[in-house]
C-alpha cells in the first residue's frame, strides 16, 4: 500500500538552483493520497479539544480546511502581509535571505481557544513560529502543530519541540 510519502514528488532546482522542492500537489490531486494525509493528520487528536484550526499560507489552507471540516471546527488563515481585509496583527520572521511578515485578523481567535496549527512542510520552523506567535498574542493556546513533511536537517521540529510545542509530521 502506498504511504503519504509515495504521493509527494521532488522537483530539483525550485525555486532556486540547489533546492530540492518537495511538491505536495501530487498528494493533493490523488483522492487516496489526500484522504490518507487528512486521516493521518487527524489521528493524534481524537478525543482532544480543538476549537479552531489555523492554516499557514498557502498549502496550509488546503490541508487545514479539510482538517477543520473533519473536526467540525472553524478555520483561520495566517496570510502574507497585505492580503487580509480586516484589522490585523502582524509578525515579522527571518527567511534564508531577508525577512517576511505574516498577518491574522485580530478577531479571528478568542483568548483561551485551543488551536491546531497546520501546514504542508516544516523546514526551519520560522513560518510556524511566526504563526504561533500571532495566535498566542491573541490569547490562543497551541494544542499541537501538524505537518505533512518534516525536513529534519533544517531543525524546525527540534526548535518547536524545544519551545514546548507538540509537533506531528507524517513523513521526513
Ligand atoms: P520554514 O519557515 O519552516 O523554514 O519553511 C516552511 C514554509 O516554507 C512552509 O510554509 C512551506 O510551505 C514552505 N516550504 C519550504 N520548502 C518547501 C518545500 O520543499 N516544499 C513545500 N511544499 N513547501 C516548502
Amino acid at each position: 500500500m502506498k504511504t503519504v510519502k509515495d504521493y509527494i514528488r521532488t522537483i530539483p532546482d525550485f525555486p532556486h538552483e540547489g533546492i530540492m522542492f518537495r511538491d505536495v500537489t501530487t498528494l493533493f490531486s490523488d483522492p487516496r493520497g489526500m484522504r490518507l494525509a487528512i486521516d493521518q493528520m487527524l489521528a493524534p487528536y481524537v478525543g482532544t479539544r480543538i476549537d479552531k484550526v489555523v492554516g499557514l499560507e498557502a498549502r496550509g489552507f488546503i490541508l487545514g480546511g479539510a482538517v477543520a471540516h473533519q473536526l467540525s471546527v472553524g478555520f483561520v488563515p495566517v496570510r502574507k502581509k497585505g492580503k487580509l481585509p480586516g484589522k490585523v496583527i502582524s509578525q515579522d520572521y527571518s527567511l534564508e535571505y531577508g525577512q517576511a511578515t505574516v498577518e491574522m485578523h485580530t478577531d479571528a481567535i478568542e483568548a483561551g481557544e485551543k488551536i491546531l496549527v497546520v501546514d504542508d512542510l516544516l523546514a526551519t520552523g520560522g513560518t510556524a513560529e511566526a504563526g504561533i506567535t500571532l495566535i498566542e498574542r491573541l490569547g490562543g493556546e497551541i494544542v499541537s502543530c501538524s505537518f505533512v513533511v518534516d525536513l529534519p536537517e533544517l531543525g524546525g521540529r527540534k526548535k518547536l519541540a524545544g519551545l514546548g510545542y507538540d509537533v506531528h509530521c507524517l513523513c521526513d
